[in-house]
């Protein structure tokens, strides 16, 4: 196997569980996961940049939701906006 061949693979495991978790993040921070899933998302959040970020746009998100006072966040609810486009079309990790 040639090293841009194994890159691609890798590339697309990454991509897939990248869509995979971009679905529970809502869940996992609801704590609405089972014990399993939930260290999976984990663990993936530690180790992936964009899908951590993702989480703590989530997590701004649902703080702003909860002091009704506070302005929502636009930076972060256009980025979820746009990760749920790429989620819809089929994204290409970048
Ligand atoms: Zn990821």
């Amino acid at each position: 196997m040639t090293p841009h061949a194994m890159l691609d693979m890798f590339r697309r495991k990454g991509g897939a569980r990248c869509i995979e978790i971009g679905r529970q993040i809502q869940t996992y921070l609801d704590d609405g996961l089972d014990p399993a899933s939930a260290a999976k998302v984990a663990s993936h959040l530690h180790a992936c940049r964009r899908c951590g970020l993702t989480a703590e746009d989530y997590r701004r998100l649902k703080s702003a939701l909860a002091e009704t006072s506070t302005p929502m966040p636009a930076e972060p609810l256009q980025r979820l906006q746009a990760l749920a486009a790429d989620l819809a079309t089929g994204d290409k990790p970048t």
